[in-house]
C-alpha cells in the first residue's frame, strides 16, 4: 500500500468486485477506493499517475461485467455522501454523480419537478447514466441535462455547459474520468399527477424485466430501427443456458446469473447470443455491457 500512504482509510487491496455489480460475478480489484472528498479523489488519481497505475470509476455496477481474473490497478467508487447530494434550485435539480438514479427520480417527483420519470427503474448512479446516456423509449437522461462538473483523467475539474454536451442513443460526450455533479432542467407539475405517471411507467418498466429477484444484466444495444430483445428471441435464444448462466425466459436481452455462475459462463453465453443472432438472422449485435 506504499503507493496510497496516508490514504489507507479509503483504500483497500484485493477487494472482491462481485458485490458491487448487478451480475454479482467476477474477481477482485487490485486496489479499491471510496474517497470521502474531491480532494481525496484528486490525490488518488495523482498517485496512480505518478506510478503509471491504471484507474477507473465504478458507479452502481449495473452495466459492468467483471472478468474472473479481476481488475488491475485502482477502482474508484463514489459512495461517500459528498458525491450523492441532491438539491433543488428553482426548477433545476443539482445532483452528485454518485447519487442513485432511483433516488433522484423519486426526489424530483416528490418536489413536483417533471422530466426524469422516463428513467424510473433504471438501476445505477447518475454518473453511470450520464456516461452512457441511459434512457427508455420515453426519453434519455441527456435530454434534461444542462450542466455537468467533471474531473478529467489528469485531475482537473471542469464545468461542461449545455452547448458543450452531446448525447445520442446510449452515447454521451461526458467521457471524462468522473462526473462529479449534474444539473437537470425540469418543469413544475402537480406532485400527485406526477406520482401517478411515475407509477404507470414503473409498471411498464417492471413488466419488461426478468422476475424473481435474480442478478441480471442488459447485454446488447438496440440496432438502428430494431429491438435487440425481439431479435434475440427470434434467433431462439430465450432461456438458453451456458454453464451456470442463462438468457432470461422473459426478456432475451437480459442474462441471469446465480450464486454459482462465473464471469466466464456469462462471457461464453454472450458470445453464443452474438453468433447465433448473426448465423440465424444475419444481424450483428453490439454489446452494451462493459467487460472489465
Ligand atoms: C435490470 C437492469 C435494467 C436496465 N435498464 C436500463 C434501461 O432501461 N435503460 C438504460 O439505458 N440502461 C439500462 N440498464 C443498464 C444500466 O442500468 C445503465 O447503463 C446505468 O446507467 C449504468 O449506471 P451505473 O452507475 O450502474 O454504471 P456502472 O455500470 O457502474 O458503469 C458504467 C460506466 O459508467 C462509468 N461511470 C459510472 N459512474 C461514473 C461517474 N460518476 N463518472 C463518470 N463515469 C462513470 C463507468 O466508469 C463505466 O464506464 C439496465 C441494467 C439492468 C441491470
Amino acid at each position: 500500500m506504499e503507493i496510497f500512504r496516508g490514504l489507507e482509510h479509503v483504500v483497500r487491496a484485493q477487494e472482491p468486485l462481485a458485490p458491487y455489480t448487478a451480475l454479482r460475478v467476477g474477481g477482485t480489484a487490485e486496489y479499491f477506493a471510496e474517497p470521502t472528498s474531491t480532494d481525496e479523489l484528486v490525490t488518488l488519481i495523482n498517485r496512480c499517475r505518478e506510478q503509471d497505475m491504471p484507474f477507473r470509476l465504478l458507479g452502481g455496477g449495473s452495466n459492468v461485467l467483471v472478468r474472473d481474473q479481476g481488475v488491475e490497478g485502482l477502482v474508484i467508487h463514489l459512495s461517500a455522501p459528498q458525491f450523492s447530494e441532491i438539491r433543488t434550485r428553482g426548477e433545476e435539480l443539482v445532483v452528485g454523480g454518485g447519487a442513485k438514479l432511483g433516488h433522484v427520480v423519486s426526489t424530483a417527483v416528490r418536489e413536483g419537478l417533471a422530466g426524469l420519470e422516463p428513467l424510473v427503474g433504471i438501476p445505477g448512479t447518475v454518473g453511470g447514466a450520464l456516461h452512457g446516456n441511459a434512457g427508455t423509449a420515453g426519453g434519455d437522461i441527456g435530454r434534461r441535462t444542462i450542466e455537468a462538473q467533471v474531473l478529467t483523467r489528469t485531475g482537473e475539474i471542469h464545468t461542461r455547459r449545455k452547448t458543450d454536451l452531446r448525447f445520442a442513443y446510449r452515447q454521451s460526450s461526458l467521457d471524462e474520468l468522473a462526473i462529479l455533479t449534474a444539473t437537470f432542467s425540469l418543469e413544475q407539475e402537480d406532485p400527485a399527477e406526477l406520482t401517478k405517471r411515475l407509477q404507470t411507467l414503473w409498471i411498464v418498466k417492471k413488466a419488461n424485466l426478468p422476475r424473481g429477484g435474480f442478478n441480471t444484466g442488459c447485454v446488447f444495444r438496440n440496432p438502428p430501427g430494431a429491438n435487440a430483445a425481439a431479435l434475440l428471441e427470434q434467433a431462439g435464444l430465450k432461456g438458453t443456458i451456458v454453464g451456470d448462466a442463462q438468457v432470461s425466459d422473459e426478456n432475451a436481452n437480459y442474462v441471469v446469473s446465480s450464486a454459482t455462475s462465473s464471469s466466464s459462463d456469462l462471457l461464453r453465453l454472450i458470445e453464443r447470443m452474438q453468433t447465433q443472432t448473426l448465423d440465424r438472422l444475419g444481424v450483428e449485435l453490439e454489446v452494451e455491457l462493459e467487460i472489465w
